[in-house]
């Protein structure tokens, strides 16, 4: 064969590589990372304080206090003017990309407390003294383990966004359907109104996470943009309401992976993210459930989940 024609033989074959990777998306064993979170006005939890921290490591002065208001607002769009960024003071993608800095052990810094604070919402209990010892340096390569990340033992753009983009909660391969940091246990035992499911009132945008692992089925009508997760347990996953969905009918998707943006389309009355647990077509009450990944302790199996005693 002529160079030329081999060389269109090669070209050829790597377009039609790059065309079956771009049809075919991620697979279970390569997860997609999560998505960083977006914080603006009106957020609070552990991402707050740790881009709280993250500011203040860039010299800005603000209060740590987990609650995003005016003044993290105003010093969010000062610290996006000077990195040539769009001054909007919602944290987003671009803007944590200019804030993280890379960490490696020893470091003794505002950074270190945004490090630590992030990583206790994997509960490894540190304390946030801005001091990065022994104990932050088996957490950190424990946190990469976990997730599938280089053991490097160094804190890089990749470990911020697992740490910051995760959902925090849960145990073995099974994750909390949101950010641990959104809204308080207080929330996980409400029962929900004539059937068994349970109503998680989220804001327009917030990140859902599959629960466990599966494939995915797109759903419609009253449930909006909904997703169902067929289980690798057993169960189905019905999650309703969806602003937007980030996975394809008939994905594969793994414990934690970002299904999608919780939102109101469907039946609502106002942003919320629906879910339901069904085992043989009947459902069950996801309450208990939700309560150990809230604790971090292994759930309850879905055949164990009381098909009674969650509504009202
Ligand atoms: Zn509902």
């Amino acid at each position: 064969m002529p160079t030329f024609l081999r060389r269109l033989a090669l070209w050829l074959g790597a377009l039609a590589l790059a065309v079956m990777a771009a049809l075919t998306g991620p697979t279970a064993a390569q997860a997609a990372a999560p998505a960083w979170p977006t914080l603006g006005n009106g957020s609070t939890g552990a991402n707050v304080t740790t881009a709280q921290y993250l500011l203040r490591h860039r010299g800005y002065s603000l209060t740590v206090d987990g609650q995003y208001g005016p003044g993290t607002t105003s010093v969010a769009k000062s610290f996006q003017s000077a990195n040539g960024l769009g001054a909007d003071g919602v944290i987003g993608p671009q803007t944590w990309g200019k804030l993280v800095v890379t960490l490696n052990a020893g470091a003794n810094n505002d950074a270190v407390r945004a490090l630590q604070t992030s990583l206790n919402k994997y509960g490894y209990g540190l304390s946030v003294d801005g001091a990065w010892g022994p104990a932050t340096t088996s957490a950190v390569q424990s946190f990469q383990s976990r997730n599938g990340l280089a053991v490097d033992g160094i804190v890089g753009p990749a470990t911020w966004q697992y740490l910051v983009g995760g959902s925090g909660g849960g145990t073995g391969n099974y994750r909390l359907i949101i950010g641990k940091s959104v809204l308080p246990r207080s929330e996980y035992d409400d029962p929900h109104h004539d059937y068994p499911a349970i109503d998680l009132p989220t804001v327009t945008g917030t990140t859902a996470y599959a629960i466990t692992s599966g494939t995915v089925g797109h759903v419609g009508g009253n449930c909006g943009l909904g997703i169902g997760i067929t289980a690798d347990d057993g169960a189905y996953y019905l999650y309703c309401h969806l602003n937007s969905r980030s996975v394809g009918a008939g994905a594969r998707v793994s414990a934690g992976q970002v299904l999608g943006y919780t939102g109101a389309t469907g039946n609502v009355t106002g942003p919320h993210l629906h879910l339901e647990v069904r085992v043989n077509g009947a459902n069950r009450c996801p309450q208990n459930m939700l309560l150990a990944l809230y604790d971090g302790v292994t759930p309850p199996a879905p055949s164990a989940l009381p098909a009674t005693g969650c509504t009202y």
